[in-house]
């Protein structure tokens, strides 16, 4: 690889099996944009950008939720494992020998950091289900759309000045 080589591309998420134990819906794709380059050091390094919108399950409404991950992506290229522990701690390793299996591997991992640890929206936006929205359909109604309480609360906050 020629330093200030480039690759850009797109991989669809229900392709990263990890990742899809935590989405609600498979479909999308995460897009990667990542320079090569030498360092001081001599090593090659990968380095750019990933960025992906999920859309996992809102643990209060249970509603669909969006999520956008734009993260940097930081590899070191290794030829051994021994090199691996020389690295600063910014740069991930990635084995040549395995790199374009491995790619993949580590833009799931950096997609994993990047989830919340639980999803929620934001307060006020959703309200849990209450039984009788349940009983409709089996499924909660109006996801993403504006909580009807939250004017309630508005106006409640308003009287009281
Ligand atoms: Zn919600």
């Amino acid at each position: 690889m020629e330093a200030g080589a480039e690759f850009a591309g797109a991989w669809p998420l229900s392709g990263l099996p990890r990742l899809g134990e935590s989405l609600r819906e498979s479909g999308g794709e995460v897009g990667f944009r990542l320079a090569f380059a030498r360092d001081l050091e001599g090593r090659g390094t990968l380095r750019g950008e990933i960025a992906a919108r999920l859309v996992l399950t809102c643990q209060r409404c249970l509603g669909a939720l969006t999520w956008d991950v734009k993260a940097p992506l930081e590899l070191a290229l290794i030829s051994g494992l021994d090199e691996a522990r020389l690295l600063p701690e910014e740069l991930d390793p990635l084995l040549v020998s395995e790199a374009s299996i491995r790619v993949l591997d580590l833009i799931e991992d950096e997609l994993l950091l990047a989830l919340p640890q639980i999803a929620m929206h934001e307060p006020g936006e959703c309200v849990p289900p209450g039984p009788e929205v349940i009983a409709e359909g089996g499924e909660p109604v109006a996801t993403g759309a504006p909580n009807p309480f939250a004017i309630l609360g508005a106006l409640a906050r308003g009287g009281k000045g």
